[in-house]
């Protein structure tokens, strides 16, 4: 049987890195992009052939959309070359950074940088990848707890995540037709290198934000990485157009 294709937005660290890994062991072929981190995304490629699948890594900045057609262009060629097909089956949008600034005295820049990255980016990619997405493929949008929870300084983000669960049920109707299915996640706060590491680096953060937490610590990449492999997997074909909350109970 022909192993599916994953492509894997901001996979050289943090959760995309740790999803690549874990749809890797279940066999899937990886795509994975990354902006800065070209060492990085190299190692995970090889760590991902060492599984027994292939991968793939290409450079993209999601907030540049101008560049998006020579990226579709660049995946059709790496289907072909390193894949042997046209067209991959499950289109995760995960790349993104978290920026915190308190609402009174955020910036216009800073509100755009949020869109451009955490909305306008995966709407747009989303867009010019359709043609290479197998009908009955997959896609998963990443949001953020935030968007069911408050703490101060992430409106603007949040305000962006909320975008994107009211986009993936738009998307969801409208792409039902190619039996394409489309969901988010919504994690909760997970130690990886999102606002400054503080979760995983800062005793003080960590602890605070654990007991809020009713299993009683923070996440850690490999209860998303895990999560969205169940999610991409066939028993999971029939949820569509919904947001999974990957939060181990936070503020409820
Ligand atoms: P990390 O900071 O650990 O990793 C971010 C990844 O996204 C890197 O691979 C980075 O690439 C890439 N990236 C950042 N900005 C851009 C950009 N403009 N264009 C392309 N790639 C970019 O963050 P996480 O792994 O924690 O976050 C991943 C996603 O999960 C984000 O959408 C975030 O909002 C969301 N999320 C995270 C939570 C958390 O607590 N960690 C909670 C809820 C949601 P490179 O290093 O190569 O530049």
């Amino acid at each position: 049987m022909t192993k599916p294709i994953a492509l894997i937005t901001g996979a050289s660290r943090g959760l995309g890195r740790n999803m690549a890994l874990h749809l890797a062991k279940r066999g899937v072929h990886i795509i994975g992009t990354y902006r800065g981190g070209a060492a990085e995304a190299d190692a995970l490629r090889q760590e991902i052939q060492a599984l027994g699948t292939s991968a793939a890594m290409l450079a993209l900045d999601v907030t540049d959309t101008k560049s998006f057609a020579a990226f579709a262009e660049k995946v059709a060629e790496t289907l072909k070359t390193e894949f042997g097909r046209e067209r991959f089956d499950f289109l995760v949008n995960n790349a993104g950074n978290g920026l915190f600034a308190n609402f009174i005295e955020a910036t216009e820049e800073q509100f755009d940088s949020l869109m451009a990255t955490h909305l306008r980016g995966p709407t747009f990619l989303t867009q010019k990848l359709l043609p290479l997405v197998e009908d009955g493929g997959r896609i998963l949008n990443v949001s953020s707890g935030f968007v069911r929870f408050t703490l101060p300084g992430y409106s603007l983000y949040a305000a962006a995540k909320a975008a994107v669960e009211v986009l993936t049920r738009f998307m969801a109707v409208e792409l039902g037709a190619r039996g394409i299915r489309v969901n988010a996640i919504a994690p909760g706060a997970i130690a990886t290198d999102f606002g400054g590491g503080a979760v995983r680096d800062n005793e003080n953060v960590n602890a605070y934000v654990a007991q809020g937490i009713a299993l009683g610590r923070v996440g850690l990449p490999d209860d998303i990485g895990g999560a969205v492999t169940a999610i991409l997997s066939e028993d999971m074909g029939w949820a569509n157009g919904t947001t999974f909350d990957i939060s181990g109970g936070q503020l409820l």
